[in-house]
């Protein structure tokens, strides 16, 4: 609990109706896109940079723990009030303040929704390639805590790639800044980097600065269709080994298939066991014959269909489709655990085989799907936290896939982030060695531990 004459600080820096504390506003901010809820303390909703400085001067004063939250779309827990504390919201600093067309850069505060910023910066034949299926809500301060990525991953790469700078309040309210407009910068370590990533436990974005790439000027969709999972998976290894790099290559199974055909009027054939959703882009001709390629190398690896959509609005069908699959799937059980294990792509078809085994050794229902062309796998476990034997399975099963891909060379998480629900297999990837260098990193940055304490480290 914490005091009303902390409280009365708070609302004096904020104004009163930018803190909340009643159940119901406590219970909006009590769960995130992982669902164990755990209660705030509080909400606050600074309106610029010196209000979120003078929170943290107070909250590091007083040992208040203070949780940063942008859409709380993750799903890996790392925006709920673990240790009791305050939730800081950042929806009234979405303004995109600068679109540097000439620099190729764009400066934003961090509660800018991802889609409304490639919207903007379309309007100058400019693209910001990270594109998160949960672009439309999700916020690019999240994005940067999260060092998000999607399906454009493939070819234009994560969160990380664009980020160009930062302006950031650590814990003690101390402001810095990191980087800058320049796409070269070697001056120092590279502590805007260090903060990519860090999910919100090292300092508060209040400024980003990205990157932005000339809007490719055509792009083609194609969906291939196998009657086995398998040929599906190999051609994705085998595209990206060809040296042929799409802009996008997911892989979606069956069981997603029939939850999300009736999704926004795509359909999928009843023979399908997987799909292919490839998209390539660049100059005219490049798409056409990278097209081309990719059909006939679909078709070799066993695809029993390869369509290409003929209209942007058939091809926004698809990927509207696709977005929805983690909603979709998670209207069909209780619980929907979406996991994140990635392999080197080389491994993809090898991981992809151990999942399904771990399907029936364990006797779960998983659907996958997946950045295949990065090696980024979404096992979606359809579950039911409240049935522990079943847990105890879908316990097993997990300490399995991820031993599985460690052992293939690969991460416990390829974008959504450890947060609290992979935290207890840290040291699968980590050494003791360098988890205490990470301990250590956040003890310079935030002596008092008041932010975000309990995630992740
Ligand atoms: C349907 C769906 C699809 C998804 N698809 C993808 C996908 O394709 N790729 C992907 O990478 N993820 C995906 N995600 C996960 C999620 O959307 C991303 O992790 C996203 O980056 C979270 O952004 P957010 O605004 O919701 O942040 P939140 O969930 O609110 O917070 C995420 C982290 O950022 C920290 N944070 C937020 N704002 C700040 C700030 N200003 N300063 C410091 N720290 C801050 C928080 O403390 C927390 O640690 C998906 C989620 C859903 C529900």
């Amino acid at each position: 609990m914490i005091s009303n004459s902390i409280t009365a600080e708070f609302r004096s820096i904020v104004g009163d109706q930018w803190f909340l504390d009643t159940p119901e506003d406590l219970a909006v901010y009590s769960y995130d896109g992982f669902l164990l809820e755990f209660n705030p303390d509080g909400v606050i909703i600074p309106g610029n940079r010196d209000e979120i400085a003078k929170i943290m001067g107070v909250a590091n004063r007083e040992r208040i723990n203070i949780i940063p939250r942008g859409a709380g779309t993750n799903i890996c827990g790392s925006s709920v009030a673990r240790k009791g504390g305050i939730i800081m919201a950042f929806h009234r600093l979405n303004k995109i303040l600068e679109v540097d067309a000439e620099s190729m850069c764009a400066v934003v505060q961090p509660g800018v929704v991802n889609a409304d910023l490639q919207k903007d910066v379309a309007r100058y034949g400019l693209m910001y390639p990270p594109d998160p299926a949960s672009m439309f809500v999700c916020t690019i301060g999240g994005n940067v805590a999260l060092n998000a990525g999607g399906p454009r991953g493939v070819k234009y790469g994560v969160t990380r790639d664009y980020l160009l700078g930062l302006e950031v309040v650590l814990p003690t309210g101390e402001v810095i800044r990191t980087g800058g407009k320049t796409l070269k910068n070697v001056s120092g370590f590279d502590l805007t980097r260090l903060m990519c990533g860090s999910e919100g436990t090292l300092g508060i974005f209040t400024e980003i600065i990205v990157r932005l790439v000339p809007l490719a000027p055509a792009k083609a969709t194609l969906q291939a269709t196998y009657s086995n999972l398998d040929d599906a998976a190999t051609t994705v290894s085998a595209i990206i080994g060809s040296g042929i790099i799409p802009t996008t290559l997911e892989l979606i199974d069956r069981t997603v298939l029939d939850v999300i055909s009736n999704y926004g009027g795509a359909r999928f054939s009843e023979e399908a066991q997987a799909l292919l959703l490839i998209e390539v882009d660049g100059e005219e001709i490049l798409v056409e014959t990278q097209g081309k390629r990719i059909e006939a190398f679909c078709r070799e690896r066993g695809a029993v269909e390869v369509e290409r959509a003929s209209t942007p609005e058939e091809a926004d069908k698809l990927w509207q489709a696709r977005r929805t699959a983690f909603g979709a799937v998670a209207s069909l059980r209780p619980n929907c655990i979406v996991e994140d294990a990635t392999v080197p792509v080389k491994m993809l078809p090898a991981m992809i085989r151990k999942i399904v085994e771990i399907t029936d050794k364990y006797d779960l229902r998983i659907g996958i799907l997946a950045h295949a062309g990065d090696g980024n796998l979404h096992p979606l476990i359809m579950t039911d936290l409240r049935d522990k034997e079943e847990m105890a399975r879908v316990d097993k099963g997990l300490e399995e896939l991820f031993e599985a891909a460690i052992g293939m060379g690969g991460t416990l998480s390829g974008e959504h982030g450890i947060g609290i629900a992979k935290d207890r297999f840290m040291s699968m990837e980590f050494s003791q060695t360098s988890i205490d260098l990470m301990r250590g990193i956040k003890r310079v940055f935030d002596p008092n531990n008041i932010l975000n304490p309990g995630s992740f480290l």
